[in-house]
């Protein structure tokens, strides 16, 4: 069996081989060269980026994303590759998160810079103006359970709706704080989530940290952002970058372990290698590690709406709109041009039976209702984009399912949002895996170091009242 070791002895260092270019593999391939360790990464597409993509957009002129993506104070990982990258400055952090209530209301909720966490969100929840002060309380007293419930507290295997209901809820405050909230942030439906799954977005993206909710709002086209810039910095620190090379195979010796990837015709040798790419790709790459058809590996679909206007109609930052059919508007940041907006709608399998005219109908008519620009603006472009498989539906029971960066063939690695980093399906996730996997590398090649970046510091008193 080939190892780092006898790479090492043949006077070279041990060449990794990174199979995708989403956040996962790209974060996996900064991770080894920033330690000496040179790779080589394939990517299928033209561009870098995986999911987290732009398509070119010719009335606009130039990319416009795919769907928009956010990340939160709480994405440890994601921020400090974007930093180290020197990206940060194309992420405009939102400290205040405004929500549009069912009458049109709006709520600038801003977390206290001065008060420690949890108490923080105080000002955030009594912002809430769709909400009765009884309403207000009782959702604190629900995040605050939903933090304590402990993973064998419901061996059911309860949805998270389901918990919140049983646990006293109202179901006002169910369908205008948790839904919204909670499959934005999972990107899959309260009905169908499990409880540990609901309970790490409150306890990690709420409670534990007074930064933990800020937002950051990606100012330059995704496709920019990572396709090009992130590449090319990869490009500087060493990694061999080849997009448009769909691997079609491995190349494994009668033990399994791995001697090169194959693209066609041509084998690139290598020590190693990552499969960094989503579920359904990974076991057709490697079937004996990858079982291909886990009902429990199970995608959840998003859906965003591009629309242009003849005018900038949108006049907030971002837009949480509770108790409609858009979860969230955002205005145009980057070159999709003047009166663009993008309206984001997660977990939308069989929205609207499917009537894509339907939606479209009822997106426009929910943005001028909010926004009174857009009552007298002309919609002058629209396009909907669904991916149905955008994320990891995180059920109860998927954890078990979720492999870890380390496999039984000594030589391979997997990384991916869908693979067992304990986050869901998000930028986050996907570069937490990727270091994951570069940690697991480091460790075959005898060199064992951390990669990852901690998680923000629980405050004391969050942790004490959340018993973590
Ligand atoms: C619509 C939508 C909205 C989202 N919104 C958010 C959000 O707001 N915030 C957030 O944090 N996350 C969001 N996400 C999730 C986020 O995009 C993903 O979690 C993340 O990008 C996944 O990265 P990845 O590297 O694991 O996988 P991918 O991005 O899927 O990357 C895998 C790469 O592998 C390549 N590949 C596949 N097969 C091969 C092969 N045989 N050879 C070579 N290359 C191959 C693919 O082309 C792809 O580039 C959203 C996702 C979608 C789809």
């Amino acid at each position: 069996m080939s190892s780092a070791v006898e790479h090492r002895h043949a006077g070279s260092a041990p060449r990794i081989a990174v199979v995708g270019g989403g956040l996962s593999g790209l974060a996996a391939a900064a991770a080894l060269a920033e330690r000496g360790i040179p790779v080589t990464l394939f990517e299928a597409r033209r561009r870098c980026g995986g999911r987290a993509a732009s398509f070119e957009d010719p009335a606009a002129g130039g990319l416009v994303d795919a769907c928009q993506h956010v990340a939160m104070g709480c994405c440890t990982n994601f921020l400090d590759l974007c930093r180290t990258a020197g990206l940060a400055d194309a992420l405009r952090r939102d400290r205040t998160l405004w929500f549009v209530g069912p009458d049109g209301s709006r709520a600038a909720c801003t977390p206290s810079a001065r008060l420690p966490a949890p108490l923080h969100l105080a000002p955030l929840l009594f912002a809430l103006r769709h909400f009765s002060l009884v309403e207000k309380v009782v959702l604190g007293i629900g995040m605050m359970r939903l933090a304590r419930c402990r993973d064998g507290d419901d061996p059911a295997g309860r949805s998270a709706a389901a918990w919140l209901r049983g646990h006293g809820q109202p179901r006002r405050v169910v369908e205008l704080f948790w839904r919204p909230v909670l499959e934005s942030a999972l990107g899959e439906s309260i009905d169908l989530v499990s409880v540990p799954a609901a309970r790490k977005v409150v306890a990690d993206a709420f409670l534990a940290h007074r930064d933990a909710a800020d937002l950051y709002v990606p100012l330059e086209p995704l496709g920019g952002l990572f396709g090009v810039r992130l590449a090319a910095w990869l490009g500087r620190c060493g990694v061999e970058i080849r997009t448009g090379a769909a691997v079609t195979g491995l190349d494994r010796d009668p033990a399994g372990a791995v001697r090169g990837v194959s693209c066609g015709r041509d084998t690139l040798p290598c020590a190693a290698a990552i499969v960094a790419v989503p579920w359904r790709q990974a076991a057709r790459l490697v079937p004996d590690l990858v079982p291909p058809a886990d009902e429990r590996l199970a995608g959840s679909p998003i859906t965003a709406v591009h629309l242009w206007f003849d005018r900038d109609v949108v006049d907030l930052p971002h837009a949480v709109l509770v108790g409609r059919v858009s979860q969230w508007v955002f205005r145009g940041e980057g070159s999709a041009g003047r009166g663009y907006c993008q309206v984001v709608i997660s977990a939308s399998r069989g929205l609207l039976g499917g009537d894509r005219d339907g939606l479209l109908d009822t997106v426009v008519d929910e943005v001028r209702d909010v926004f009174p620009a857009a009552r007298s603006a002309r919609l002058v472009g629209s396009r909907i984009v669904t991916d149905p498989t955008a994320v990891l539906s995180v059920r109860p029971g998927v954890e078990v399912a979720r492999p870890a960066a380390a496999t039984r063939v000594p030589n391979l690695f997997l990384a991916g949002d869908w693979t067992a980093t304990g986050w869901p399906s998000t930028m986050e996730g996907a570069v937490r895996s990727g270091r994951r996997a570069a940690e697991a590398v480091l460790e075959w090649c005898g060199r064992p170091q951390p990669v990852l970046t901690p998680d923000l510091p629980r405050a004391l008193l969050a942790r004490l009242l959340t018993g973590a």
